[in-house]
């Protein structure tokens, strides 16, 4: 197990920019995410640390060591991808023991070792069996035990997920958390899902166009977004965009399109005047009656329902909120909802609590 370090990273592709001055700590033991929208560099990151690729400039560090010219057979690092890449005309025993080969491992530690990992992945029984007699979820357990046979420092994981139906792609997000809990290897994984990040994350870089935007547990990036690009790339936001009207001990009053919204916090510094976005979660919206009695003014607004979606345990509303000739719209989402919904075109009174309102600079 080792810490891996990336400093000031750059990669160039002719005049593309893939990674810009990436600077990245992940701890030992860490299951750490690279999170962003495609082409945003996410791979290229992933294959610097394998070594199949080399920085135009910046380092990569494997606890003290630099990594610069060491070749990838010689980093200790474990793939796994979306693909699986298993050997069709090998066994499973035999797909897991490949590395082990090359490595000259001595027949009973081979065994020993191979029947090991297919104990962490919970394939014992299905040794002997081709990948063609297993599911795409069973596939890729035997691409984990391979990666992990070797008692990699580092395992890298590259849309691992992808290939797999919603159900089985639930399943093997806790699977491969439980596996990491217990082998305890540092991890990189990569991935554009995300929930998948959220779920299954010690900490995430949320990637954007070659560079790191902001880095964090999934409960910071979600509740404490750096910026627009984060608040809206992890889960739904409404973004209210306005002036701010004053700050009282931190706490600024934004004056936006649909009145005065206050948050209990805000970005250090911010000016009477200065132009900012407010981002408000759909689940941060209280959505009551059209004549609700409720404390007058701050961040609390009259609306119509404009659209709703009924979902069981949820409620989806897209709100018509006055502005001025305008309407903008705002997302809620109720949590139990039960027997009687509101209807399209009903009066609501939204509430926003002032603790759930982040203020972003523009
Ligand atoms: P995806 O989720 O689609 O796999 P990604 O975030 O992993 O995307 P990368 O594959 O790292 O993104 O690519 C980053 C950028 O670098 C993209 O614009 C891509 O087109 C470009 N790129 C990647 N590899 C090469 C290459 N070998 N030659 C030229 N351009 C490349």
């Amino acid at each position: 197990m080792v810490s891996i370090h990336l400093v000031e990273v750059s990669k160039l592709f002719g005049a593309i920019r893939a990674l810009d001055r990436v600077t990245v700590d992940v701890a030992r033991g860490e299951l750490f995410f690279l999170l962003g929208p495609s082409g945003c560099g996410k791979t290229t990151c992933l294959r610097i640390i394998a070594g199949f690729c080399d920085p135009d400039e910046g380092q990569v560090h494997f606890d003290e060591r630099p990594m610069a010219g060491v070749p990838p057979h010689q980093r200790n690092t474990g793939m796994v991808f979306q693909n699986y890449a298993l050997w069709p005309h090998l066994s499973v025993y035999d797909n897991v023991a490949y590395g082990l080969n090359l490595r000259r491992v001595a027949a009973g530690e081979k065994r020993e070792r191979v029947q090991e990992a297919l104990r962490v992945v919970r394939m014992e029984a299905h040794a002997e069996r081709f990948p063609n007699q297993l599911s795409g979820g069973q596939q890729q357990r035997i691409a984990l035990a391979r990666a992990l046979v070797i008692r990699p420092d580092v395992l890298l994981l590259d849309e691992p997920l992808s290939n797999l139906d919603a159900k089985l792609r639930l399943e093997m997000r806790r699977e491969i958390r439980r596996i990491h809990r217990e082998v305890g290897v540092t991890a990189v994984y990569v991935t554009h899902d995300q929930t998948e990040a959220l779920s299954m994350a010690d900490r995430i870089a949320i990637m954007n166009a070659g560079h790191i935007e902001q880095i964090g547990t999934p409960r910071e990036v979600y509740t404490s977004p750096a910026n627009a690009f984060v608040a809206g790339f992890i889960g739904e936001t409404n973004f209210l965009e306005g002036e701010v009207a004053e700050v009282t001990d931190g706490a600024p009053v934004v004056l936006t399109g649909v009145g005065l919204i206050r948050a209990s916090a805000g970005p250090a510094g911010l000016k009477v005047g200065e132009g900012v976005l407010c981002s408000v979660r759909p689940e941060s919206v209280d959505v009551l009656d059209g004549n609700a009695v409720v404390a007058a003014g701050l961040n609390c607004l009259r609306a119509k329902v404009q659209s709703s979606m009924y979902l069981g345990g949820t409620e989806e509303f897209e709100l018509a909120a006055d502005a001025g000739d305008d309407q903008i719209l705002i997302k809620a989402v109720m949590q139990n909802p039960g027997e009687y919904g509101r209807e399209v075109g009903d009066q609501v009174t939204v509430v926003i609590d002032p603790r759930h309102v982040v203020v972003l600079r523009r």
